[in-house]
């Protein structure tokens, strides 16, 4: 065995290197995340070994008790990191009863993590390499969510932190990413012209130090993702639901809620069973969606324009596999108005107690719709996953000052507002 495969082990576990998606060319575990053969998208590929539920449980509470099947070292539960993951897993009677699901349905509540979005997964992976690979500055592109969980696990980690963002974004989510202290700088134009200034950053001197983690960084960001479908799996029993129902912005989520579920199966971690992947966009962000209905394979980039503004990505890089994925597992991707996504947001809020954020809005509202379309089974078991907070979004539901009313100190007054609304 040569010094060089020794390293890769001490550092990315079970990963053994990089895989394009396109052609399947071969690279080196390295800061690379396009196939220098055909420019295709680079995948982390892995000798995992023997995995056991037994392993896994024996692991810590976060989605760390997954690292064999992550390309971070065995010890990274040691490390200084924000230890993201096992939400929870909500069974959702009432809102399967507003939405007609006779099934049992399930939410996957992301909102639980440290920075409030399932974005503190992709990040925790992806700082891993990242300090593997020597960078000594997290970075990133972002619509908001990212932002924020590269900001916090740059100072967790003790490591500087240069976000990018639109400069249109909402204000709290601004105001929070600036909290932790890194540079968050405000870009004048949509996420794909921040995104495009990031993949022009690569290999410039003044950015010679960062790792952006879903730039550079991508293979390792994207395979975080996972743990979103490994989590459910274990919360389940270990077993997979019928379909699942997934908010998509790069698409990599979806795809990679897939792909765990894939590993499991092979692992003999769960048993082999049809699933179904549903995909949900904004109708002011749909080119997934959109090439879903017409039958392309190829996702034509559209110019944002919706409230949903972390799922706003108008050039998905992972939108081809969600396309595949959908299309494999017989599932669907559908979309709805920024009116039905803040009807979405209300319906799980008022029903199960969860506030998600526009995203949520966003998936709630498309289960109802491809329920109506008659495209998704309401007799299966259902999982829906809410990826953020709605403290997050709050602009979106407010209503006047959110008072049903002000009144005097007196019990009459209480009396008054209580019989009143009767
Ligand atoms: C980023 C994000 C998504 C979608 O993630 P992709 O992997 O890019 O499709 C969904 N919900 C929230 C809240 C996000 O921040
Ligand atoms: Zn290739």
């Amino acid at each position: 065995m040569s010094v060089s495969t020794l390293t890769t082990e001490a550092s990315f576990g079970g990963a053994t290197h990089l895989v394009c998606r396109a052609c399947g060319a071969h690279a080196k575990l390295g800061a690379d995340y396009s196939c220098w053969e055909c420019f295709g998208p680079l995948e982390v590929a892995y000798d995992f070994g023997t995995v056991t539920r037994e392993s896994i449980q024996a692991g810590p509470f976060s989605l760390w008790r997954y690292a064999a099947l992550l390309p971070v070292p065995s010890n990274i539960a040691e490390q200084r990191n924000l230890a993201p993951g096992m939400t929870r897993l909500h069974r959702a009677d009432n809102l399967a009863k507003a939405l007609g699901i006779t099934g049992t349905l399930w939410v996957k509540d992301d909102s639980g993590n440290p920075t409030h979005s399932f974005k503190d997964r992709v990040v925790a992976v992806a700082q891993s390499a990242g300090i593997q690979l020597g960078f000594g500055t997290l970075a990133c592109a972002s619509t908001g969510n990212l932002a924020h969980a590269v900001a916090a696990a740059a100072a967790r980690a003790g490591q500087k932190s240069v976000v990018l963002v639109p400069s249109n974004l909402e204000q709290h989510k601004i105001q929070a990413t600036a909290a932790y202290n890194g540079h968050v700088i405000g870009i004048e134009g949509n996420y794909d012209d921040v995104n495009r200034l990031c993949g022009e950053l690569i290999g410039e001197e003044v950015s010679a130090d960062w790792g952006f983690v879903n730039v550079n960084l991508r293979p390792y960001y994207a395979e975080g993702s996972k743990t979103v479908g490994y989590e459910i799996a274990e919360q389940l029993g270990w077993r997979l639901p019928d379909q699942v129902v997934i908010p998509v912005a790069s698409g990599a989520l979806l795809t990679k809620v897939d792909k765990g579920w894939r590993e499991f199966v092979e692992l003999g971690l769960v048993e082999d069973r049809p699933w179904r992947v549903f995909g949900a966009q904004a109708t002011g962000c749909n080119p997934v969606a959109e090439a879903w209905r017409e039958g392309h394979d190829v996702v034509r980039p559209v110019k944002p324009d919706t409230i949903a503004k972390s799922l706003a990505i108008g050039n998905p890089a992972d939108g081809p596999y969600a396309l595949d994925a959908v299309r494999r597992t017989n599932g669907a991707i559908g979309d709805v108005s920024d009116a039905e996504v803040v009807e979405g947001i209300r319906l799980l809020a008022e029903c199960e107690g969860i506030f998600g954020e526009t995203s949520g809005g966003v998936t709630v509202a498309t289960t109802r719709k491809l329920l109506a379309l008659g495209l998704l089974d309401p007799t299966a078991e259902t999982v829906i996953v809410n990826t953020g907070e709605g403290l997050k979004t709050l602009d979106a539901v407010s209503t006047g000052n959110g008072f049903s009313a002000t009144i005097s100190p007196s019990v009459d007054a209480v009396a008054n507002v209580i019989e009143g609304s009767k």
